[in-house]
């Protein structure tokens, strides 16, 4: 099985690069970028999946329509520009569940949304320090929890890398270039310079859970596989497979 995976933009927001990189950058600006990845199956079922669904608050600072010429668009608006509309996507994978992942979820009410068990736990009983959890973004949706690694659909798999969040997962992808990894905790591709290791995620629940995770990803991208992190702006206009 092969699929295309088409990054969405659907919020953009203003941050510290300190965020991506812990210890790292910090005092650069720079734009965030949060993307929903369309996977859209040839042949076989012709399955169509969205990775992630953005912020509930819709995001587009007009200065960052001026420094990039790109533009964030709603979730409608930008599955539109595909020919598609809610009612065509087959299923949601949530790579976790801070808001800037799940804020549009309740537009799928009805389809089978995939994310870790613990993530959900996460979720519904969340500690006070992590702001970032809302349980309204995933209420009376049809979760299908998931424990572990897992192959959800022929050609997509689900690996748990926890550390950024307890329940966070990354997604792999079988492309006609071959497999594509979609990051699953928030990073960028300075989470991953040419020399050493890579750069443990700045927001952690556990950094060094963290840490040892984002090597496997970066042992991957050494193999020759292709990763897109989750908030990297140059995947803009980009098609994979
Ligand atoms: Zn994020």
């Amino acid at each position: 099985m092969s699929y295309t995976i088409t990054p969405l933009l659907v919020g953009v927001r203003n941050v510290d690069q300190g965020i991506m990189t812990y210890q790292q950058g910090y005092g650069k600006r720079i734009w965030l970028p949060m993307w929903a990845f369309l996977l859209q199956e040839k042949g076989g079922e012709g399955r169509t999946i969205i990775v992630d669904t953005g912020l509930d608050d819709f995001i587009n600072p007009p200065e960052f329509t001026e420094d990039t010429g790109l533009e964030a668009l709603y979730m409608d608006d930008a599955l539109a520009q595909h020919g598609l509309t809610v009612d065509d996507i087959d299923a949601v994978i949530n790579t976790h569940l801070h808001d800037d992942h799940c804020g549009n979820n309740p537009m799928f009410e009805g389809k089978p949304v995939y994310v870790q068990r613990t993530e959900l736990e996460c979720c519904q009983h969340p500690h006070p320090l992590d702001y970032r959890y809302e349980p309204s973004f995933i209420e009376d949706l049809d979760i299908h929890p998931v424990d572990g690694d897992a192959e959800l659909f022929p050609g997509i798999s689900v690996m748990a890398t926890p550390g950024h969040t307890p329940g966070v997962q990354a997604v792999k992808v079988e492309t006609d270039d071959g497999p594509v990894v979609i990051t699953g905790m928030c990073c960028n591709f300075s989470n991953f310079p040419n020399n050493g290791p890579a750069v443990c995620p700045g927001v952690h629940f556990n950094a060094f859970n963290a840490y040892d995770e984002i090597q496997k990803l970066k042992a991957l991208r050494d193999e020759g596989v292709t990763i897109l992190p989750l908030h990297e702006l140059s995947l803009a206009g980009k098609v994979y497979g």
